[in-house]
């Protein structure tokens, strides 16, 4: 990531918009934006979701694991806007167990990113699958799109939902509604 670009590209954003850098309000601004979006909001381009994600060797066939809302943040590609919500992740182990916090260190390496909702959803799918050998995994986000509440059709409230899955999560229909129950959702 070319932090220096970026900070120039928001001082150009700033003169495109009218505002001009003679009283000295804005003189930090494009540094501090840019810090915050390389530091923070796009963090994740620094972290292998892989590499995040630890295991530990269990005996086969142990029942369903699920986390339930791991808070997220992401930014929209196609608006530059965030969409915040949370993350629900269920597995049926194979050998292979996560610790908790690894498998909200995948969704966060791969949400501070510039996404789209769905494609969100299935990276984070992929990596559980590639790195836990799971029987199966099913992910699903839920998330208000500022791009949506702020502008356009201005549905407030209105959240997107998606569900991506593998294995007998995908495959196994009563498996997966069982799923759903332990999440406490429905898609
Ligand atoms: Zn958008």
């Amino acid at each position: 990531m070319d932090q220096d670009k970026m900070i120039a590209g928001i001082r150009l954003f700033l003169e495109g918009v009218g505002e001009t850098f003679e009283n000295g309000h804005l003189d930090e601004t494009p540094e501090r934006v840019g810090r915050a979006w390389a530091g923070e909001l796009l963090a994740g381009y620094r972290t292998d979701p892989d590499q995040a994600l630890t295991w530990t060797p269990t005996q086969e066939g142990g029942g369903p694991v699920v986390v339930r809302d791991i808070r997220m943040a992401s930014v929209c590609v196609h608006h530059l806007l965030p969409f915040v919500g949370v993350a629900h992740v269920a597995y049926l182990p194979g050998t292979r167990l996560a610790g908790l916090s690894k498998i909200g260190r995948v969704v966060e390496a791969l949400a501070r990113r510039l996404q789209i909702q769905e494609r969100l959803t299935e990276q984070i799918t992929a990596t559980l699958e590639k790195v836990l050998e799971p029987r199966g995994v099913l992910v699903m986000l839920e998330a208000e799109h500022t791009c949506m509440s702020l502008r356009g059709a201005r549905k407030e409230n209105s959240r997107l939902v998606t569900v991506a899955a593998r294995g007998v999560l995908q495959d196994d229909a009563a498996v997966r509604s069982e799923m759903f129950q332990l999440i406490g959702r429905r898609p």
